[in-house]
């Protein structure tokens, strides 16, 4: 699916094209905090409470979007993978995060995470602490994300 609500939820182009940090006028611009409001991360393809705040899209010349991404205690992304690959620099709190077929590890504050094009995963908050992390996220024919089921309880208590 490739509707504009979709893109965002990790961090996307779907942007109004009026914002400043996405008009490309050949100036320097600043987008002002408060400009971009606050989204829900959609139920389809969250568990638990997830909030993104949209940082700067796909363009101006560099084809990966910004998102400061929160999940609660608990809360985590459904399994997915991204056509471009994805950085994720945890900013705080604790998470989790999984490549398909591999262990769940922890994530802290300056840990960066790569996920390479097309590598099944999940991320999210540890059990009892809510984590923010700061996604970057390559955009192809202006797709970034493909998603897949969620993440089921027994998947997320592995460890
Ligand atoms: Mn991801």
């Amino acid at each position: 699916m490739n509707t504009p609500f979709l893109l965002l939820a990790l961090g996307a182009t779907a942007l109004p094209a009026a914002t400043a940090a996405a008009a490309d006028t050949g100036q320097q611009t600043i987008a002002r905090a408060g400009e971009q409001a606050s989204q829900p991360g959609p139920e389809a393809y969250f568990t638990g409470r997830v909030r993104i705040d949209p940082v700067w899209p796909a363009e101006g010349g560099i084809p990966a979007s910004g998102s400061l991404v929160t999940f609660e205690p608990g809360a985590r992304s459904a399994w997915h993978t991204h056509p471009a690959g994805q950085r994720l620099l945890v900013t705080s709190g604790v998470g989790l995060v999984q490549e398909w077929g591999k262990p769940v590890q922890v994530i802290r504050p300056g840990d960066v995470v790569w996920c390479p094009p097309g590598v099944k995963h999940w991320h999210g908050a540890a059990r009892e602490t809510a984590m923010t992390h700061l996604a970057v996220t390559g955009t192809i024919d202006g797709r970034n994300v493909e998603w897949m089921e969620k993440v089921d309880d027994a998947q997320y208590h592995a460890r």
